[in-house]
């Protein structure tokens, strides 16, 4: 068995807050969007989970750790519903811009966009994204969202 193969990465974690299963995430991506300081707080052979509960003020855990989420550099989509929040962060698509842009234009081509610019110069959402996973939902999400009158 390489360490690929640990069975910690399919392990089944809940968040010790909220007490929901957390997602799967790369300690890449928690290498990348917690603050400096808190990197030495990271061990590499845990296996990470990212709380996906919007109220819950967890980030992302292990089995015997937490980080919160005001360690994160950025604001995360789905536990922050402010207006300055992104919701693509690869090619800075925030909530405010994708309104702007339907309130302007009737829709929003950020879709479009981002599909477009995936493939070229692509994307690195593993690294940029809090969740650690593509942008994408969110951005459908959101639009729909709003074409539903729903924000
Ligand atoms: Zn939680």
């Amino acid at each position: 068995m390489n360490c690929c193969d640990s069975p910690l990465n399919k392990i089944k974690l809940i968040c010790p807050h909220c007490s929901q299963e957390g997602n799967s995430v790369e300690t890449l991506t928690l290498q990348s969007l917690l603050h400096e300081e808190l990197l030495k707080n990271i061990n590499n052979i845990s296996s990470y989970k990212y709380c996906k509960t919007s109220t819950c003020d967890i980030s992302y855990f292990s089995k015997d750790y937490y980080f919160l989420v005001s360690e994160l550099k950025v604001k995360a989509t789905d536990k922050d519903q402010g207006l300055d929040v992104p919701v693509c962060y690869c090619f800075n698509y925030s909530r405010e811009s994708i309104l702007k842009d339907i309130k302007t234009n009737g829709e929003s081509n950020a879709l479009k966009e981002i599909k477009y610019m995936m493939k070229d110069p692509g994307c690195f959402c593993e690294r940029s994204n809090p969740q650690g996973n593509c942008c994408l939902g969110n951005v459908t999400a959101f639009i729909k969202q709003i074409m539903t009158n729903q924000f």
